[in-house]
């Protein structure tokens, strides 16, 4: 998109320069015009701890009737939507993380991308309760996070949504399970997914993914 603004704005430039005979002075900028207007704040107020570049958030409907749209978030997908039968939850089985490192050390390990399709933070990489969208999602490409001998579908057709934080060690925030439980209900309702859909990694395989204090029950009685 750079190099064509940067061409559209040159020829503005031009245009302009022509519609005033070519002046030089056409082609300075003038100074703006003094501001005598009520001072406001020009800076936000941010959290102390400094956020890493993120390169799309999710914003779910708050509303109670859970009428599901994409809105106008950038990161919907673009093309046709993948079939998705299956939501597979997961911890990352770290303390701290976020979807960027975990892209990375997804790819350290010879995997394409972030094998997940969404990330929950815990407030450590990103924000507590922030839904971070992987780069699967926008592609709607197969998930890599649950690879079960003779069961392909789980990848093929399965949500991967992991939760930062070992649950073995730890519980995840209430921001995190309403975080988990909106982004649930909105996949479920966008693709008619129903509730004996919506595993655990742990349910699927022989791993205590997403650790012992994940509580299901918690889950399911928010959705
Ligand atoms: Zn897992």
């Amino acid at each position: 998109m750079r190099p064509l603004l940067a061409a559209l704005a040159s020829l503005a430039c031009l245009a302009a320069a022509a519609g005033c005979q070519q002046k030089q002075a056409c082609l300075v900028r003038a100074p703006p015009p003094p501001y005598f207007g009520p001072r406001v704040a020009t800076a936000l107020p941010m959290p102390s701890r400094s956020s890493p570049a993120r390169p799309a958030t999710l914003e779910l409907p708050r509303d109670p009737s859970r009428s599901a749209s994409w809105g106008t978030a950038a990161w919907r997908p673009s093309d046709l939507e993948r079939p998705w039968r299956f939501i597979v939850i997961h911890h990352s089985a770290t303390a701290a993380g976020s979807a960027a490192q975990f892209d990375r050390m997804h790819r350290d390990r010879g995997w394409d991308e972030l094998g997940y399709h969404f990330v929950i933070g815990n407030g450590t990489g990103s924000y507590d309760g922030e839904v971070e969208v992987g780069s699967r999602w926008p592609k709607q490409k197969h998930g890599a996070h649950c690879k079960v001998a003779d069961h392909p579908e789980y990848n093929d057709y399965g949500i991967g949504i992991c939760l930062v934080g070992n649950f073995d060690l730890a519980h995840p925030s209430e921001a995190q399970m309403q975080a988990l439980a909106r982004l649930v209900r909105f996949l479920m309702d966008r693709y008619g997914i129903p509730r004996g859909r919506i595993y655990g990694h742990g349910q699927l395989k022989a791993t205590d993914c997403p650790g012992r204090n994940f509580d299901y029950g918690d889950l399911f009685r928010r959705l």
